[in-house]
Parts: C-alpha cells; structure tokens; sequence
C-alpha cells in the first residue's frame, strides 16, 4: 500500500490558518488520528475547536450495563476529556448527535446544514476529518458533506483505519493529494492521555463480548505515529 502513497513531507502545524477545526465521526477518531497535531497547535497558542458528527452510541449494542443512553452520555464526556487534555476546552466542542454507524443513511444536505451551523461562530480555515476513503462508512460519509459545509477551507484528511484495514485502492494516488507526516515526538504523553479517556473503547465495557475494543496494536501504532495528512490536489 505504501507503493501507492505519495512521498510525505514533514507538516508544519504553524502554517495552517486559523481557525482550525477537527471533525471527527466517532469519540475518540481525532485522538488516534490527529492527537498530537492538535496537542502542537495548543501548544503554540493556537485556538481549535472540534466538531463530533455521530453520538457514538453503536460500540456495545449488547451491553446492559451500558444501554444507548449511558453509552452516548459516557462518550460524549470521554471525548471533551480526551480534547481536553489535547488542548481543546469544551466550549470550543460542538456534537451534532448523528446516528453512530449510519452516517451514510443522513440525508447529506442535512448533516451539511447542521455543520454549518456548528462552524457558523469561527468558520474554519482549516478542516481536519478522516480521508475521504478512511476505509469506516461514518468516515467517507462525512467527507462530502464537512467539505461543503467549509468551501475555502484548507482541508486536510487525517489517517485512522487506513492503515490497519485498509486496501491499496483506497490510500490516496500521488497524483491525487499531496501527503504531510507528522511525528508524534513530545506530543506522546498528551495524546497517550487523550486516547486513554476513552475508556469504552478500551475494555471498560465488559458484558458485550460484541462490542468493540480499540486493539492495543492500534493504539500503540497511534501513539508511535507519524501521523500522516493527505491534502487533495486540486484537478
Ligand atoms: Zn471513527
């Protein structure tokens, strides 16, 4: 897959205007893929705020203990913990409460409205959101919608899945994005917190032998990095 991936080059977090926005379908997406980007601008004074798409709630749709409610409740806490401990306080957090695992089946001119409206207070300048082909539906399908919601915006498509389950078609062409690397460096122990407010996505949920649960190869892979940035080549 990597035969396929253009030649990265080291992404500078200062040279992304501002303000920057992360969007994340999932609690727990911006943690794995952009953590230390966003834990670098915080760092360097500048301002980000974080858009949830979904509710989260669909990780154990067996558990008892933690039926739908408690689950969205629980993630929406993990979340703004995670963000904060990359820098981002919870009033510059926004939830659009979608259904977790059915983004694709929202009306896409809806969830585009819904974002606006989000970004209407701080119109990013620059937009992180999984790549449009980050092998997960609730990420494709926020792709479309997140990039109209913001025309003009830098945007830049973070990794999460790609790669651990994704196919070779679905890495960017060289022709298609410029690629950006970024390496986690100092930035290890804030996103190693970020990640670990997660709790539900990491065994604490244990009657749902279902549910999912972050591999610890995943997030080791994560907290190693780099992160890696694709930046669509206008055509
Ligand atoms: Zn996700």
């Amino acid at each position: 897959m990597l035969s396929v991936l253009p030649a990265p080059r080291p992404l500078d977090p200062l040279t992304l205007p501002g303000p920057v926005w992360v969007a994340a379908p999932h609690p727990d997406d911006e943690a794995l893929g952009c953590g230390a980007l966003l834990a670098a601008l915080a760092a360097a004074g500048r301002e980000v705020r974080a858009l949830l798409l979904t509710d989260g709630g669909f990780s154990h749709p067996g558990s008892r203990e933690f039926p739908r409610a408690r689950l969205v409740a629980e993630r929406l806490t993990e979340w703004r913990a995670g963000l904060a401990a990359l820098g981002v306080p919870p009033q510059r957090t926004r939830a659009l409460g979608l259904p977790d695992g059915a983004l694709e089946r929202c009306d896409p001119a809806e969830v585009e409205r819904l974002a606006r409206a989000a970004f209407a207070a701080a119109p990013p300048a620059t937009l992180l959101l999984p790549w449009r082909r980050d092998p997960h539906p609730d990420h494709r399908a926020a792709w479309g919608p997140l990039t109209a919601a913001c025309a003009g915006a830098r945007v830049l498509g973070y990794a999460v899945w790609l790669a651990e389950r994704g196919a070779g078609t679905d890495w960017p062409a060289p022709a298609e994005a410029r690629a950006w690397t970024l390496a986690v460096g100092e930035h290890r122990a804030a996103k190693a917190r970020a990640v670990a407010a997660h709790a539900t996505q990491l065994g604490c949920v244990t009657d749902d032998p279902g549910g999912f649960t972050l591999a610890p190869g995943m997030v080791r892979r994560a907290l190693d990095g780099p992160e890696l940035y694709f930046e669509e080549i206008p055509g």
